[in-house]
């Protein structure tokens, strides 16, 4: 996956990420236990869940603004405060991050590009005419993180949308994880398919998708199918996406490997209450084989109606 070098490129939605230079580091913070070591054939059984949402206990409360000084805080080794429209303000380690060619050099300014590409792919579909609005913020984070109305959350669980907030919050620890997971594998499409799914639950917040979840265990349950639709969703940034300005190229390669990254996260979220516990009782158990399906359902379309989970009456086969 490239980007193309003469983009330029807006960090005013991109924070934190002060604790660590770049994503390919060694890096400090808690490292997320995952079973299966390097061996391929690890793939396919259920792994531990990384990817952790927060849904009932945040549905309700209106937006809040993470905007300059509302919750910036130090919190472990983080940067925090807003960047919005700040020009010229603080940009943590994003303010070096002014075309795609960074992009291609730089993991941080690579996160940059896709945000940029999500935006400008959800900003156009006409589906949203009139709804769309960006996210508040893709804060990146190692230790803990205090969220504009989620509670807070550690390392441990992986990066997260925060519908109080509505802000994708990335720990790069969990990249390491999934890297290892995958014997060594480290390719910015991995990134972005993580990013592009929280993307997904910021759309499903915007179209009130969010507040439609009723039940959440089970194979069948609504949760599990807020997360595969966040899958088709972003099966559909990821079909859009070569070309857009930011995209320059998207192979074969990078979505086999995006989808051998989304086989390790087969069971990705986990239920956490407004404190950031994690309850480990509350698992929901999607399949890995039915993520790649909606994925690729996603990339086949570009009209949410076909990514309705919550009308499918065959999760396996969309
Ligand atoms: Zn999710």
């Amino acid at each position: 996956m490239r980007f193309n070098p003469k983009a330029r490129l807006d960090t005013s939605r991109t924070s934190g990420g002060g604790g660590r230079g770049g994503f390919g580091g060694g890096g400090g913070g808690a490292r997320i236990p995952i079973p299966g070591g390097k061996a391929g054939g690890g793939i396919g059984t259920v792994i531990v869940l990384l990817v952790f949402f927060l849904i009932t206990q945040c549905t309700g409360v209106g937006p809040q603004v993470l905007g300059d000084g509302g919750s910036s805080s130090s919190i472990g080794t983080g940067t925090f405060g807003g960047m919005q429209g700040a020009e010229g303000g603080e940009t943590g380690d994003f303010g070096a991050c002014k075309t795609g060619e960074d992009a291609n050099n730089d993991e941080n300014c690579a996160l940059v590009a896709l945000e940029n590409s999500m935006t400008g792919y959800w900003d156009s579909q006409p589906d949203l005419a009139g709804r769309f609005q960006p996210e508040q913020s893709v804060h990146v984070f190692t230790d803990q993180v205090q969220t504009g109305g989620c509670g807070s959350a550690s390392s441990s669980v992986g990066p997260f949308y925060c519908p109080a907030d509505q802000t994708i919050y990335l720990d790069p620890t969990f990249f390491d994880s999934i890297f290892e997971q995958l014997g060594g594998q480290d390719t910015t499409f991995v990134r972005a398919y993580v990013l592009a799914h929280e993307y997904g639950h910021h759309i499903q917040n915007l179209l009130g998708t969010m507040g439609q979840v009723r039940t959440q265990q089970g194979p069948d349950s609504d949760a599990v199918r807020l997360e595969l639709q966040a899958d088709c969703y972003a099966g559909m940034w990821t079909a859009a996406a070569e070309n857009d300005g930011f995209v320059e190229d998207i192979t074969d390669q990078d979505i086999t490997e995006g989808i051998d990254a989304a086989k390790t996260v087969g069971d990705d979220h986990i239920q956490s209450r407004a404190t950031g516990r994690v309850d480990t009782s509350s698992f929901t158990h999607g399949s890995s084989e039915q993520r790649i399906a909606w994925f690729r359902k996603g990339m086949t379309t570009d009209s949410i109606a076909d990514c309705d989970t919550f009308k499918a009456r065959d999760l396996d086969n969309p």
